[in-house]
């Protein structure tokens, strides 16, 4: 399980420049994916083997016009709630503020490690004259300029002391990790009672990797499910609920552990922003999914509700184009007991696969069908390709210059092998590399 790092602090103070040369820089390697570092609140990275997650508060958005004070105030708390470790950050330029002081006090309340840094020291010889008035605080300071990068490898190395090392990827397993996922109110724990209810209980409360991580072995159709973390859904914490944006972290949480997210939406309120972001993290982290149209017992049908529908979220989640769509209903059981079948055949195709010759013989037909670009004069080869992972299923080309494969080319390839194979569900990753 990835550690949480929250940054914390005021406005302005460089929250988002460390998160964003801890997320890009050389050491700090973003991960594989995409669609969550768009609105730049969230990151995967890693510090010499320790993999993290990392939060930037800052990015989010008051829901009411609330006074700042009282927006630090549950960043704060949802950072001491949510997170594994706390980076508190500060502006050495303004120097110590009231605003500073209140929210230390309010992190003090916590038992996570929390790392008090003053940021924008650019002149790095001078830090401890600079810094000097933080001590008041505590002894364990951190001087930085995330602007030019001073200080960062001295935080980060305390920092990931914490994490434990780890590998970035999922082991394999013969049962399917469901996780169940949307934003406040949509379904999601009557989705899990139903989903309960339609199958036989193995065991519950099986512990989690986390404090509240509690998840649930059930049996369906002579298949076993691990159902993730359903205690932490049905325990809602009010400042989880209060903060929607927070709703993707826990998202981000639970995806991380499953292989198949069942994405929830409420039918009476359509595809909303926050729905669009959760579903981005599900693309995202490269896991296999089904979209659930819940509360479809409420919503008032002719013959074309269903497919306008499917056509909403189609142009609204555009990158999950792969995952295949059901209206349900918690509370009455509609459809439910088709859930876990969907979960089963998407689940299949995640870790789907095709052999290198029948891949090969493939690949021949594309390129022949929909001849490759000439880059810088020379017409692009493609020698080869295999598929090298899977959970997702990913694919390697061998190519004469990988900047040659432009992106068009790239989508034809990605759409040819859907085509063929199908893979529904799941997402699936190329790779170009040059042939040596
Ligand atoms: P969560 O926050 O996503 O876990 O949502 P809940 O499962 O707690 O459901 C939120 C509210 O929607 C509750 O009042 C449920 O009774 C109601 N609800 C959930 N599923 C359905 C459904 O399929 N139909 C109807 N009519 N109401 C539902």
């Amino acid at each position: 399980m990835r550690s949480m790092i929250a940054i914390v602090g005021r406005p302005n103070v460089g929250k988002s420049r460390l998160f964003n040369r801890l997320t890009e820089s050389q050491r700090a390697i973003v991960l594989d994916y995409e669609g969550v570092t768009r609105d730049r609140q969230y990151g995967d990275a890693e510090w010499y083997g320790r993999y993290y997650t990392l939060v930037d508060t800052g990015g989010f958005v008051p829901v009411t016009e609330e006074p700042l004070l009282n927006l630090m105030r549950d960043q704060a708390r949802l950072a001491i709630e949510e997170a594994d470790i706390i980076i508190f950050m500060m502006d050495g330029k303004q120097g110590l503020t009231a605003a500073d002081m209140q929210i230390a006090e309010l992190l003090r309340n916590s038992t996570k490690p929390i790392f008090y840094v003053v940021n924008k020291i650019d002149a790095y010889q001078r830090k401890e004259e600079a810094i000097a008035e933080f001590y008041s605080l505590g002894s364990d300071l951190y001087a930085v300029s995330a602007e030019h990068g001073h200080g960062l490898d001295n935080l980060m190395d305390s920092v990931a002391n914490l994490i434990e090392p780890g590998e970035p990827e999922l082991k394999e397993e013969v049962f399917a990790r469901v996780a169940v996922v949307g934003k406040p109110n949509a379904g999601k724990s009557s989705t899990v009672n139903a989903l309960l209810g339609e199958s036989r209980l193995l065991t519950s409360d099986i512990p989690g990797t986390t404090r509240d991580a509690v998840d649930t072995m059930i049996s369906w159709n002579e298949r076993e499910y691990l159902v993730i973390d359903t205690a932490g859904l049905r325990k809602k914490s009010s400042i989880s609920e209060k903060l929607e944006e927070w709703s993707v972290v826990q998202a981000i949480r639970s995806i991380d552990r499953a292989d198949v997210a069942l994405l929830v939406l409420d039918a009476t309120e359509g595809v909303t922003t926050q729905d669009k972001k959760i579903a981005s993290v599900v693309d995202g982290r490269g896991r296999a999914c089904v979209i659930l149209v819940n509360k479809w017992d409420i919503v008032e049908k002719d013959t074309n509700t269903a497919g306008e529908y499917v056509k909403v979220i189609r142009e609204e989640m555009p990158f999950l184009s792969y995952a295949p769509i059901l209206f349900v209903s918690a509370k009455t059981g509609q459809r439910v007991q088709k859930i876990l079948g969907e979960v089963d055949r998407v689940f299949e195709q995640y870790q789907r696969r095709v052999s290198t010759g029948e891949l090969n013989r493939f690949l021949a037909h594309i390129l022949e069908k929909h001849s490759p670009p000439v880059y810088q004069n020379k017409k692009l080869k493609f020698y080869y390709v295999s598929q090298v992972a899977v959970r997702p299923p990913r694919f390697a080309f061998m190519v004469s210059n990988p900047k040659g494969v432009a992106p068009a080319y790239r989508k034809y390839i990605e759409n040819q092998i859907r085509e063929e194979y199908g893979f529904e569900g799941t997402p699936i990753k190329t790779v170009m590399r040059e042939r040596r």
